[in-house]
C-alpha cells in the first residue's frame, strides 16, 4: 500500500491575480518581491525574468513614488508572470498602480488607514477585478490596536487587524482578497495564521517577516511557513530573506515540491552525509552537481553517494545516483549499475545520464546499458574497498567491543 503524502487543503474562496488562481483547489504559488528601483524598467525586468525561471508565480514591485508608478506601466506589458505594486502610506500610489496596469496591490493596514482611502482603493479595484493583498505586519500595527493589546504585538491584534480592513472593503462590495498576518517571531505568526484561517474563508499569503539572511533566516521561514502548510493553511507563499530574491523563490519553490505540494521542475539532489568509507569529498562533488545542474528542469531525483559499498543500496529509490569506488564512478539507475566512469567524469555522467532518463524514461535508459557489466564492476570496486577497509570503516564496532569491555573492566 502507498503511503498517503498529501496534506488536506483549508477551504478557501478562489481569486485570481493576473492569470495566477490563488486559493480554492489551485496550486499553493510562489511569490518574491524585486528589490530594484521601479522606476529602473530594465533592472527591474531582468529580475522578474531570473525570479520567474527560479520558480516564481508572482512578483511584487513596490510603488512607492510617481517613477514607479510610471514604472509600472513600462514593466507589465512585458513581465511574464503578474505583478503585485506594494503600496505604502500614499492611497495615490495605489489608484497610479492601478493605471499602470497591475494585476493586484499589497496594502499594510498600519500604514493606510483613513476609511475613505481604503474605500476608494477598494472600489476601484472592485471595478477593475484587481485583487488586494491585506498583508498586517506585526511590525507596524495600527496604533490603536497596539494599545488595545496592552502595548504589545498579539495574534489577536494582527487578526483584529485584518477583519477591520475586511470591514471597510465590505463597505464597498469588495471581496477579491488575499491576507497574510506576517511577523518575525515564528510562533507568534503561526498562531495568528491559524486563528485567521478560523475567523474567515479568505485565501492566506504565508510569510515569516524580516526573516534575515540565510541559513537562519531560511530556516526561520521555513519553520513558519510548512508547518502551516502541514496543517494545510495557506494559498500562496514568501520566503522574506535578506538575500538575493532569486533565493526566494527557490526556497518557496523547493519547499513546496519537498511536501509534496507541487509537481517536482527541478532536481531533486540527495547526497549522503559521508562517513570513513567515502571514496571522494562528497560535499564537493555533490556541490558541483548541484551548479551543473543549475535551473534545468529535471524533475528527477538525483544521488551523489561516497561509495560503491552502500551507496547504491541507501539510494535505491533515486531516479539516478553514482557512487564512487577505487578511483571510478558507479551509475546506477533506481538501484541498478548502469555504468562505470573515471572519477574526474562523476558529474558530467551524471548530468548526461539524468537528460536522458528526462528524455526518454528510465526503462529506455536500463536498456541502453550493460547492466551485467556495470554490475561486475560495481562488485569488484565493492569487494576491493571491503577488502582494504573491512566491514567496519567507521570503527564503529571496534569502539563497541572497547566500550564493553572499559565497562565490564
Ligand atoms: S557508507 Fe558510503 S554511502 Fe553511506 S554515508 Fe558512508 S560513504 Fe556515504
Amino acid at each position: 500500500m502507498q503511503f498517503d503524502t498529501s496534506f488536506p487543503r483549508r477551504n478557501t474562496r478562489q481569486i485570481k491575480v493576473g492569470s495566477v488562481a490563488v486559493g480554492g483547489d489551485a496550486p499553493i504559488s510562489v511569490q518574491s518581491m524585486t528589490t530594484t528601483k521601479t522606476a529602473d524598467v530594465e533592472g527591474t525586468l531582468a529580475q522578474i525574468y531570473a525570479l520567474a525561471g527560479a520558480g516564481c508565480d508572482i512578483v511584487r514591485c513596490t510603488c512607492n513614488e510617481a517613477e514607479a508608478a510610471e514604472g509600472l506601466a513600462r514593466i507589465v506589458p512585458r513581465s511574464p508572470i503578474p505583478i503585485i505594486a506594494d503600496i505604502h502610506n500614499n492611497h495615490r500610489m495605489a489608484l497610479a498602480a492601478l493605471e499602470a496596469g497591475v494585476h493586484g496591490l499589497r496594502l499594510n493596514p498600519g500604514n493606510i488607514r483613513r476609511p475613505e482611502h481604503i474605500k476608494a482603493i477598494a472600489t476601484a479595484c472592485r471595478d477593475r477585478g484587481i485583487s488586494i493583498r491585506i498583508g498586517v505586519n506585526g511590525g507596524s500595527l495600527d496604533e490603536s490596536l497596539y494599545r488595545k493589546y496592552g502595548g504589545q504585538v498579539t495574534p489577536e491584534a494582527m487578526v483584529e487587524s485584518a477583519m477591520m480592513e475586511l470591514a471597510y472593503f465590505a463597505d464597498v462590495d469588495f471581496d477579491l482578497v488575499k491576507i497574510s498576518v506576517k511577523a518575525s517571531n515564528v510562533p507568534l505568526t503561526i498562531e495568528a495564521y491559524r486563528q485567521l484561517a478560523e475567523a474567515t474563508d479568505f485565501p492566506l499569503h504565508l510569510g515569516v517577516t524580516e526573516a534575515g539572511p540565510p541559513p537562519a533566516g531560511l530556516v526561520k521561514a521555513t519553520a513558519g511557513i510548512a508547518t502551516l502548510l502541514a496543517e494545510g493553511i495557506g494559498d500562496t507563499i514568501r520566503y522574506s530573506l535578506t538575500a538575493d530574491p532569486v533565493e526566494e523563490a527557490r526556497a518557496g519553490r523547493q519547499l513546496l515540491e519537498a511536501l509534496g505540494l507541487r509537481e517536482r521542475k527541478s532536481v531533486d539532489l540527495i547526497a549522503c552525509p559521508s562517513c570513513g568509507r567515502a571514496e571522494i569529498d562528497v560535499i564537493d562533488v555533490a556541490t558541483r552537481a548541484m551548479e551543473a545542474f543549475g535551473e534545468r528542469q529535471i524533475p528527477l531525483q538525483v544521488a551523489v553517494m561516497g561509495c560503491v559499498v552502500n551507496g547504491p543500496g541507501e539510494a535505491r529509490d533515486a531516479d539516478i545516483g553514482i557512487a564512487a569506488g577505487n578511483k571510478r564512478g558507479h551509475l546506477f539507475v533506481r538501484g541498478r549499475n548502469v555504468a562505470v566512469v573515471p572519477e574526474g567524469d562523476m558529474v558530467e555522467a551524471l548530468v548526461e545520464w539524468a537528460e536522458f532518463i528526462h528524455e526518454h524514461g528510465v526503462d529506455a535508459a536500463l536498456a541502453r546499458a550493460d547492466t551485467a557489466v556495470a554490475e561486475r564492476e560495481a562488485r569488484k570496486d565493492r569487494q576491493r574497498l571491503l577488502e582494504d577497509q573491512g566491514e567496519d570503516a567507521n570503527n564503529s564496532e571496534t569502539r563497541v567491543e572497547l566500550i564493553r569491555s572499559t565497562i565490564t573492566r
